[in-house]
This record gives C-alpha cells, sequence and structure tokens, in this order.
C-alpha cells in the first residue's frame, strides 16, 4: 500500500489517514491525490507537484498549459458561461436596492465581470495572470487587480465577493474564507464554486482529467459549508442545477462546528468507483460511435 507522505494532515477534520485516488493529473502529469479517511476531501500531496503558488499563476504557466487561447477568444468562449453565473448571482440580489458592489477573485478573463456590468453592477477583479488581468482592466475597461487575494487592501466593503475554481486551488482554504468574510458587508453575499468530490465528471478522455495539477484540494458540500460556517457565513444554499458544486452563503458570526462527517469518505470512494466505470464505457462507445458513423472518410 502506498504511504502518504508524513506532512500531509486534513485542515478541515485533522486526520492523518489517507488512501491514494489518483497517481495522475490532467494530462498524464504524475501526481498524488489523496482521499481524506475521516472527511472525504482529497488533498494533493504537497511533495509530488502539489506545490502551485500564486507566482506560477503569476507567470502565466498555468493558463498556457490549461487554456492557452488569446484573451479575447477566451472572453468570447465563456461570455455564455458568465451571463449564466451572472443571473445566478442576480437572482440572490433581487430585493436589495442600489447598485451593488460586486468583486470577482480570480477573474480570469472578465467574462462574468462584463455580464454583471451590464446588469447595472459596479464591477471588480482580483487576477493573478497578468495578461489576463490587463485585458479585463485595458480592454474592458473594469477596474481589476493584477495579483493574488493575499495582496489585494480593501477600501470599501462590497454587496457581493464570487470565486468559481478557485478555492480547489489554494493551500489555505480556511484563511481564503476568513478573508473573504472581511471583504463583505454583514449579509453580503459569496458565491464560490469549484469540483465536487461527489460528483465527479470531466468532459475530457480520461478520467484521471478530472485532477489537475493546480488542484491542492478538493470538496463536497458537506465539508465546503463546514469551513464557510467556520469562517462567518450562514445560510447556505447549493445550485442544484450547477453540474459542479456551487455555493451562496450569507456574511454573518463565525461558529465552530465539530466535524460530523459520517462515512463521506466511502462515498467518495463509491462516487470515484462509478465514474471511472462509467466514463471508460463512456469513451468507448463514442469511439464505437465514431467508426459506424455513416459517410465516415476512411
Ligand atoms: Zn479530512
Amino acid at each position: 500500500m502506498t504511504e502518504a507522505p508524513s506532512t500531509l494532515s486534513c485542515f478541515l477534520c485533522g486526520e492523518r489517514r489517507f488512501s491514494l485516488i489518483s497517481d495522475r493529473a490532467r494530462f498524464g502529469m504524475p501526481s498524488k491525490f489523496w482521499l481524506c479517511e475521516g472527511c472525504g476531501l482529497i488533498h494533493q500531496d504537497p511533495e509530488s507537484g502539489g506545490n502551485w503558488k500564486t507566482e506560477r499563476y503569476a507567470s502565466g504557466e498555468y493558463r498556457e498549459s490549461n487554456a492557452p487561447e488569446s484573451p479575447d477568444r477566451l472572453h468570447a468562449g465563456r461570455r455564455r458561461l458568465g451571463e449564466e453565473r451572472a443571473a445566478w448571482l442576480d437572482s440572490r440580489l433581487r430585493g436589495r436596492t442600489g447598485s451593488p458592489r460586486v468583486l470577482e477573485i480570480g477573474s480570469a478573463e472578465g467574462a462574468f465581470l462584463a455580464a454583471g456590468r451590464s446588469r447595472g453592477w459596479s464591477v471588480e477583479g482580483i487576477e493573478p495572470d497578468p495578461l489576463l488581468s490587463a485585458f479585463t482592466r485595458d480592454r474592458l475597461a473594469i477596474p481589476t487587480f493584477s495579483g493574488g487575494w493575499q495582496g489585494y487592501v480593501v477600501q470599501d466593503r462590497f454587496d457581493a465577493v464570487v470565486s468559481f475554481h478557485v478555492i480547489e486551488h489554494l493551500p489555505d482554504a480556511p484563511a481564503f474564507l476568513r478573508f473573504v468574510r472581511g471583504l463583505l458587508k454583514d449579509g453580503g453575499l459569496f458565491g464560490v464554486e469549484t469540483p465536487d468530490n461527489l460528483r465527479p465528471w470531466t468532459p475530457r478522455g480520461r478520467w484521471t482529467d478530472w485532477f489537475d495539477q493546480g488542484h491542492l484540494s478538493t470538496y463536497h458540500e458537506p465539508g465546503l459549508g463546514l469551513l464557510l460556517q467556520r469562517a462567518g457565513f450562514e445560510r447556505l444554499v447549493q445550485d442544484a442545477g450547477c453540474l459542479d458544486l456551487r455555493l451562496m452563503a450569507e456574511a454573518g458570526a463565525p461558529r465552530e462546528t465539530a466535524p460530523a462527517m459520517g462515512d463521506l469518505a466511502g462515498q467518495v470512494r463509491t462516487a470515484f468507483h462509478d465514474f471511472r466505470r462509467h466514463h471508460w464505457w463512456k469513451r468507448w462507445a463514442r469511439r464505437v460511435a465514431r467508426v459506424l458513423r455513416p459517410g465516415r472518410t476512411p
């Protein structure tokens, strides 16, 4: 049996027992992903690639390996997604007066922020990749801080903060959530989206493509919910229509809740067992369909 590194301990439940769930990340990159036997979160081995820091996003390395298109093309391709995410936040902002101030952390090419601005919001971004933050600032004329969230200084608190597919990249999610709470007015909204350990999926060819070398920890609803409560969020609502884990929470007071994780590790293990099997069959069905397609040129 492969041993988890002795330096690994779970920041959600304190557990030190882990089992290996994948030894490959996207693009076949070698890396180790460990399932926490205490709570079902998945943590990447910090010694085998899981050492992504803000500087690696700031150097453009992550964008070049994952989405090497120009910012223009990225923006065009993600416009619909940005509008869908803005509509989700808008449905929760209704009833609040005035033009809400909204911050996106990890704003990438600005598709969400542009959609929010067209709804009359006052929008702002934080983005560590300099090409993407410059595009949002200079081409879309949306104020965007170029750098990691740790370097951002808040002037006025926000009505809403969102971060889509960011938290799984962070080594210290509890610190990040406390930072977000500090950015929000009391009662302000935090919208967060991240991969779901209980519902893994990937549009790509191999099941191991669900794992990403930049993903340091991945979550499920009970686990992320607990972290949010500890950081001072309440009234959590999950968007069941999203393929990933998408939660909206309200800024309130922190609550020190004890983990009651049941057999979440077992549920995650089963979810990945099924995902692996179904993904393998789907891949073969697609291949067969391609071969049998009428009019196929040999
Ligand atoms: Zn744990």
